[in-house]
């Protein structure tokens, strides 16, 4: 067997070696940020220095941005933090967000409404505009959450259509969770024009454990983590600085290869025409849309995910089910069901994501696994289907 080749970037991205010296070094350098004597004042600067270099990667203010422990602390801090720092009343999420959204929604005491998306996997603007409509006539106060990029299937968000239909009912507040989209492609919070947007170093080759909240100036949240006013109190707690400073050098790093980046997407026709010729039987989603580069989501009805998965793993590639929770299990893609898919079609749903360190050849021994898992399957359904 030839060497475990790593398809499953929007799960995590391998680190960058650079990206380890850098934050080897700052590790070293030590200091808390809020200390007052040299290493303090070092650590500080560290911080300070990568906010302002972040911020204008982004096209935000240094002072926009509050440093989290990654994306899923970025969506709450967004929703709850809002919740009780606006008087949110409603929510309205797409049907396709991440887990950190919906879970984080759900346990509030507001309305959540769950906005439909197209089979195409993006939202559904008229039944934005009808609930846009309806809030705003009974004067409630109302937070959008719609994701820049899918996890799942790559699809791009029209966020700007988004926000334009917010501001014409009334206003209200926009989340983004760009936790996907930022390091694939540019991503400019001023430009978006939404309010909050969070972001995750290790999507993108940077550590795990550190991302960020993008908040709009003058938008005030409730703060979620209280203690020694760190983040200008809005996220308190020492701040991590040597994997802040890590996150800045990767974030930096996938800035200058989104050209490079984007060529990824020849490899992914590639995959998806084989696949197709492979399998005729095989749906693939979000090919419609505008997607990520790097983003294949695909399924066979009746090939559980997440026995693809684990044969391809003995094949030495790694991918995922469309929807693997924390503890590893596959469950039925919440995304898929969303798009239209059917039980076993969202039962069956994989994900191939590149990344930076992605080669060609890795398209090769993945179409080599995938195909023998797919000829035996067929083969074994056939004999079982004549016994
Ligand atoms: N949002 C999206 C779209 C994601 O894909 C992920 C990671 O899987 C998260 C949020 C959570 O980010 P983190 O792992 O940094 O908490």
């Amino acid at each position: 067997m030839g060497h475990t080749v790593y398809l499953d970037y929007n799960a995590t991205a391998p680190i960058r070696p650079q990206v380890v010296e850098v934050m080897a070094r700052a590790q070293m350098s030590g200091g808390n940020p809020s200390s007052v004597h040299g290493s303090g004042r070092r650590a500080r600067a560290a911080v300070e220095d990568t906010r302002a270099r972040l911020a204008g990667l982004i096209g935000a203010k240094p002072a926009e941005i509050t440093f989290t422990s990654g994306g899923t602390e970025a969506n709450n801090l967004a929703l709850r933090g809002a919740f009780e720092g606006q008087g949110i009343t409603d929510f309205i999420v797409s049907a396709v967000e991440h887990d950190a959204v919906l879970a984080s929604v759900s346990a509030l005491n507001a309305f959540v409404h769950h906005l439909r998306v197209e089979p195409n996997g993006r939202p559904d603007l008229g039944q934005l505009e009808t609930l846009l409509r309806e809030i705003a006539a009974r004067e409630g106060k109302v937070l959008v959450s719609v994701m820049l990029a899918n996890n799942e299937t790559g699809v791009i968000s029209p966020l700007g259509d988004i926000v334009r239909l917010v501001k014409d009912h009334g206003g209200g507040l926009v989340h983004t969770d760009a936790v996907q989209a930022f390091g694939k492609r540019p991503v400019d919070f001023t430009g978006l024009g939404v309010d909050l947007m969070s972001l995750s170093a290790h999507k993108l080759g940077g550590p795990v454990g550190v991302g960020a909240l993008v908040i709009r100036e003058g938008v005030v949240l409730a703060t979620q983590n209280r203690g020694g006013g760190q983040e200008l109190g809005r996220r308190c707690g020492t701040e991590n600085s040597a994997a802040i400073v890590g996150f800045a050098a990767a974030a930096e790093m996938a800035a200058s290869e989104f050209q490079k980046f984007e060529t990824l997407s020849a490899w992914r026709t590639r995959l998806e025409t084989e696949v197709g010729s492979i399998a005729p039987d095989a749906i693939f989603f979000g090919t419609d849309s505008p997607r990520l580069a790097n983003t294949s989501c695909f399924a066979v009805p009746d090939l559980p995910a997440e026995t693809q998965v684990m044969a391809l793993d003995l094949a030495g590639v790694e991918i995922s089910a469309g929807s693997a929770c924390s503890s590893g299990k596959v469950r039925r893609s919440h995304v898929l069901t969303a798009m239209g898919a059917d039980e076993s079609q969202a039962a069956s749903g994989i994900r191939v994501s590149l990344g930076w360190r992605s080669r060609e050849e890795d398209i090769d021994q993945f179409l080599d696994a995938w195909g023998a898992h797919y000829r035996r399957a067929k083969e074994r359904h056939i004999v079982r289907a004549a016994q």
